[in-house]
């Protein structure tokens, strides 16, 4: 039965990418394992967080919640389970143990990276901080915990701007993204002076103005939403910026909009948006991320039944502490 209703829902999907397109063959192979996760989580008293960029089979059959990383961090700090599962990428699961350090916290997927997360080491950022000693040190969240130990501020894409702009030290040391550190000195003008690490997410890279112009030409009425780790130059074109989450909210706010919809992010966004909106417009291709589209049932239900130990996060204990400081000034300075 399963695997009809996931058909129903997935087969609308028609992102350019045939890892993202669903058969009713392919639903009749995941619902059965898709079957034995339910019931292994109820037995184990388990909570799933997906982030929105992993495979929609993975959203619609599995996952508790679905979000971008602010708001599955805030489900990891609420959460009363006993094991967390992260489909996701390596800092989201580190993120959640550092929110849970007494929960086991699963990454089913440890092998897989971020571009991000993967340029910067808690020994770059101390050289860093000698060279800036008067810099408040802001990391995005797509940093591994050490990192973020050895930082100040911790931001995500829905936050960053007006996390930047609440911190009373107008020396800023954003890392690693520089392309999202652009944008947000751009957004901020002369009220802050926000130094850049050389980092950047290979997915959003990719996205060019020239891309958006020619769409444009085709669509004059085209509403262009774009991630902020998107070019300085790509922002510019875009009438929405926000995290997966607002460009989600923000389409269903707009869905019954006839103009078309070009979502500059990872495909995970589109094909949930066109599994939420049968009829929305959308047009344009989009970018998949390799490391989100490595986690599958497949792994999570190995994991759930008999995590190896690289699959269980562990963080040690003082950067534990350290890091948990720099989440909790995520929080304190949203407030203020
Ligand atoms: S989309 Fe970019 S930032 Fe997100 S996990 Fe993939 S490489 Fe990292």
């Amino acid at each position: 039965m399963l695997a009809e209703k996931l058909y129903e829902k997935l087969k609308n999907i028609t992102v350019d990418n045939p890892l993202c397109n669903y058969t009713l063959e392919r639903c009749e192979r995941l619902a059965p394992i898709a079957e034995e996760i339910q019931a292994l989580k109820q037995e184990k008293n388990a909570l799933i967080l997906a982030h929105s960029y992993v495979h929609p089979d993975i959203l619609y059959t599995v996952a508790d919640h679905v979000g971008d990383s602010y708001g599955l961090a805030l489900k990891a700090k609420k959460a009363t389970e006993e094991i967390i599962v992260f489909p996701a990428v390596r800092f989201m699961a580190e993120t959640a143990k550092i929110l849970n350090p007494k929960k086991m916290v699963i990454d089913p997927n440890p092998n897989g990276g971020c571009s991000l997360a993967d340029s910067i080491t808690a020994d770059d950022v101390h050289a860093l901080r000698e060279k800036h000693p008067d810099h408040t040190f802001v990391c995005y969240i797509n940093t591994t915990a050490a990192v973020k130990a050895a930082c100040d501020v911790c931001v995500t894409s829905s936050n960053v701007y007006k996390i930047i702009e609440n911190i009373p030290n107008d020396k800023i040391y954003f890392l690693p993204d520089k392309l999202m550190g652009q944008n947000v000195q751009n957004a901020l003008g002369n009220k802050k002076q926000i130094k850049l690490y050389d980092g950047s997410c290979y997915v959003h890279e990719e996205f060019t103005t020239s891309e958006v112009q020619s769409l444009r030409k085709s669509y004059p009425d085209l509403s262009v939403l774009a991630h902020p780790e998107c070019s300085q130059s790509v922002i510019k074109e875009a009438n929405v910026v926000g995290s997966t989450s607002q460009i989600v909210n923000y389409i269903n706010d707009h869905k019954s909009d006839p103009n078309p919809f070009l979502i500059l992010t990872e495909c995970g966004i589109a094909s949930r948006l066109q599994v939420e909106n049968p009829n929305l417009n959308l047009v344009g291709s989009c970018m998949m991320c390799r490391y989100m589209k490595s986690n599958s049932l497949e792994l999570i239900l190995k994991a759930l039944k008999n995590p190896l130990p690289s699959q269980i996060i562990s963080i040690d204990p003082e950067d534990q502490r350290e890091a948990l400081s720099c989440v909790n000034a995520m929080f304190k300075y949203l407030n203020d």
